[in-house]
């Protein structure tokens, strides 16, 4: 008989402990000092990789656990570090995401290897699907592959924006329409190997938080790419662009289950920002007297901190649960991945404001890093899917109606 239990195995726990003290150690001390440089933290990367936090066996390890729950373990304290340099490290994450999700065993051996270059010489991978007309609608994506029916490449041509590590990546992958009549499942993704030439990023976003992660446009101009660069290969594109053309509802909602899975860990980072928040205002309001009393002696702030607390467990258990339902195969019926990550973008706003709040002035103040989580969290309702599509997706799972 199954039984039902919410301890972390022991595995678990040492690996919570493990990223836990990295973060605390080498990622926290130093958050303030690159989210005012605004550049991408390569030494701490580097640190990283040499401790195997960062690398593919790292990921592989933490994909293996039967429970689903380590990734969004490790994540969750890896962001109450710093969601900044922790974006910086996991990035390249969903690029190999990507790769996994619908690359064949071969490209996998290939090419996760160079997202993530060595200990001495750590690289980083991004992931470059959103284009300035095609955001929250990917369906609208203009960026075209074409294939060169003499030679067998393909040639991509388009731009991309808002990339994670795009141009300073060493692969990129692409998404990329292939046949327009067909909207998003016309669509196929594509490598794009170190060096080559057509691929530039003339830009580079400034951004409100997630400032140690490096965000950028991305042309391709006649970017020309071997056969073997398109993701899943020849005949599996085909098949699915002959199921599409039925009509067939198929392929969709397998894209569909793809980002179910991830988003419990990203709605895992919020959390640790949320986390990191909560703390300091609990240790804050213990400490600072006015009135002759501690604040956190007045139930305005008191019942401010149960209220974070409430909410930062709720939305842990939601990832947890879609986690594991993900691992195990469990239909998202009521769209418990979008619910996870909804729930827990919302909490880490939440939260950190009322931290804010409860330093008061100081919480205003860059002496205090509640600003800085303040300004982090912001992107927790807007990547990966914003709240209103999260929304979409819980609100069409349970209607059984295409909601718009
Ligand atoms: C820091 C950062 C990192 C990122 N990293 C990556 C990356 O690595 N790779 C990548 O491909 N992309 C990345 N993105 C892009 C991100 O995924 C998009 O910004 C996001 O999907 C939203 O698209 P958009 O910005 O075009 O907003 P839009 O889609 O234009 O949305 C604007 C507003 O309209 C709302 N809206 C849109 N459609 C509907 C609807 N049907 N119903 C109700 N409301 C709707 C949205 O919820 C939103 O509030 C990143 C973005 C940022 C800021």
């Amino acid at each position: 008989m199954a039984e039902f239990s919410l301890d972390l195995g022991e595995d678990q726990r040492e690996l919570r402990d493990w990223v836990h003290g990295f973060a605390e150690a080498t990622v926290r001390p130093a958050a303030a000092e690159w989210d005012e440089r605004e550049e991408t933290p390569w030494p701490i990367i580097q640190e990283a990789a040499k401790v195997g936090l960062y690398g593919f066996e790292f990921l592989a390890n933490t994909w293996a656990d039967p429970t689903g729950l380590s990734l969004c373990l490790a994540s969750e304290e890896l962001f109450w570090g710093d969601a900044g340099i922790g974006m910086a490290i996991f990035g390249t994450g969903l690029a190999v995401a990507a790769i996994y999700a619908t690359g064949t065993q071969d490209q996998l051996v290939e090419w996760v290897p160079q997202c993530f270059g060595d200990a001495a010489d750590p690289k980083v991978a991004a992931f470059c699907s959103t284009e300035p007309e095609a955001g929250s609608d990917v369906g609208a994506m203009r960026t075209r592959a074409v294939r060169d029916e003499a030679t067998g490449d393909w040639v991509l041509n388009g731009q991309k924006t808002f990339a994670t590590n795009g141009g300073i990546a060493d692969v990129h992958v692409v998404t990329a329409s292939v046949e327009p009549a067909l909207g998003a499942r016309g669509q196929a993704t594509f490598l794009v190997p170190p060096g080559t030439r057509g691929l530039s990023s003339p830009r580079k976003m400034r951004k409100l938080g997630l400032r140690a992660s490096h965000t950028a446009d991305v042309y391709l101009d006649d970017v020309r790419l071997p056969a073997a660069c398109l993701l899943g290969g020849q005949e599996a594109l085909d098949r699915r662009l002959a199921t599409a053309r039925t009509g067939e509802r198929a392929q969709s909602q397998g894209a569909m289950r793809t980002f179910e899975l991830s988003r419990p860990t990203v709605g895992a980072q919020a959390i640790g920002i949320a986390r990191a928040a909560y703390e300091y205002a609990l240790d804050y309001a213990r400490g600072r007297v006015q009135f002759g009393r501690p604040i956190v002696e007045n139930q305005a702030i008191a019942f401010a901190l149960a209220d974070m607390r409430t909410e930062i467990d709720a939305a842990r258990l939601l990832v947890w649960r879609a986690a594991w339902m993900g691992k195990n195969n469990r239909p998202f019926l009521a769209g418990e991945g979008s619910m996870s990550k909804l729930k827990a973008g919302e909490v880490a706003i939440a939260t950190t404001e009322k931290a804010v709040q409860i330093l008061g002035g100081y919480g205003y103040s860059r002496e205090h890093p509640v600003q800085r989580w303040y300004r982090d969290a912001k992107i927790y309702t807007i990547f990966e899917g914003t709240s209103e599509i999260q929304r979409l997706v819980v609100a069409r799972a349970i209607s059984g109606v295409h909601v718009r």
